[in-house]
């Protein structure tokens, strides 16, 4: 069987329509038909071989929506259905015995496999091990929902490793893809919520999704005035800021957890830790039972990603939207393929 999708086939090459003869579905994997797939800045950093693990030809694509076509034999009896509407996220498939497997957490599985690198969702159709592929619930907006699937959990995470309540007061470090579901997703749980934007002109929209203040990150006297504030700030943005501040502003036990991944080391002064029992932290995606606990909130408290459609087809202008920075605040792909 061939499968259409949009690939790259060297680093940072534009992407081409590639038909793949892929062969007979694996016992443990599903096969789904992509209806939506949003656009991550990790499909750039894996086009672009930024952290090294590209292999080429290369499907990006990792915030599928779609519907269940085919079950591997032994994914069978697994409470998924033929036609059934699921999402696919970072991870495709994971060992399944391994400590980390065993005890819930997939996503630290050494033996993890990418969606990306098992031909990832810029394509009609994706395939990934049973476990990975999560059901929908009702009342989600599908053509919205698929950046829940990577941007969502990688900022439901540190909610849930930090037991964050209606009590905390926790802040969000840029408010993009990842960073406005982050402000959803605490608005529902009931937090107190500061936005530091670097970005004056979407105060209002911040505002109008649930943010209890919105700080503009480039004004250093409006960092510090924070100082002691927040029992979690979540760092969503990947470039080297100033950080101290941050430190600064965290409350006693307060937590600094990045998610961005911001190349150059931070240099955190141990003083920042020790007084008041502060700490770094950081996370990646999350495991299966995150992501279903994540979509069932999602459908309860009505959150959707603000996102853009582009065609699938017209994949590469979207790239470079989303590259050029102007993503307002998701795209989100629909397929096209004839
Ligand atoms: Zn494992
Ligand atoms: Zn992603």
């Amino acid at each position: 069987m061939k499968i259409k999708s949009y690939a790259a086939m060297t680093a940072d090459a534009p992407l081409e329509l590639w038909e793949n003869e892929v062969g007979p579905l694996q016992l443990e994997e599903v096969e789904v038909d992509v209806d939506y797939c949003g656009i991550c800045h990790s499909d750039l950093s894996m086009i672009g071989n930024e952290w090294g693990i590209s292999h080429y030809p290369l499907v990006a694509g990792h915030e599928v929506i779609g519907r269940v076509t085919a079950l591997g034999d032994a994914a069978k009896n697994k409470g998924l259905k033929i036609g059934q509407k699921v999402g696919i996220g970072w991870t495709a498939k994971s060992c399944q015995h391994c400590d980390e497997c065993i005890s819930g957490r997939q996503v630290n599985c050494a033996s993890g496999v990418p969606t990306i690198l098992n031909k990832g969702g810029f394509a009609e159709k994706v395939r990934a091990d049973w476990q990975w592929v999560i059901p929908l619930p009702e009342g989600v907006d599908e053509a919205a929902a698929g950046p829940l699937l990577c941007g969502g959990i990688t900022v439901f995470k540190p909610l849930l490793m930090h037991n964050i309540t209606a009590l905390s007061r926790v802040a969000v470090i840029g408010i993009g893809g990842l960073g406005h579901i982050a402000i959803k997703i605490l608005k529902a749980l009931g937090a107190e919520v500061t936005a530091f934007s670097s970005t004056p002109g979407k105060k209002q929209a911040i505002l109008d999704m649930g943010a209890s203040h919105v700080v503009n990150s480039r004004d250093p006297q409006a960092l510090t005035a924070l100082a002691g504030q927040f029992d979690l700030i979540i760092n969503t943005v990947a470039v080297d800021l100033q950080w101290q501040p941050y430190f600064d502003a965290l409350a006693p036990q307060g937590k600094f957890h990045t998610v961005g991944a911001v190349m150059k080391p931070f240099e955190v002064p141990a003083f920042s830790l020790i007084m008041g029992d502060r700490a770094v932290t950081g996370s990646s995606t999350g495991s299966p039972g995150q992501l279903r606990a994540m979509l069932r909130l999602a459908s309860r408290a009505d959150i959707a990603p603000q996102v853009e459609f582009f065609p699938m087809s017209q994949i590469n202008e979207a790239l470079d939207h989303v590259k050029a920075g102007k993503a307002n605040f998701r795209v989100v792909l629909k397929a096209d393929f004839a």
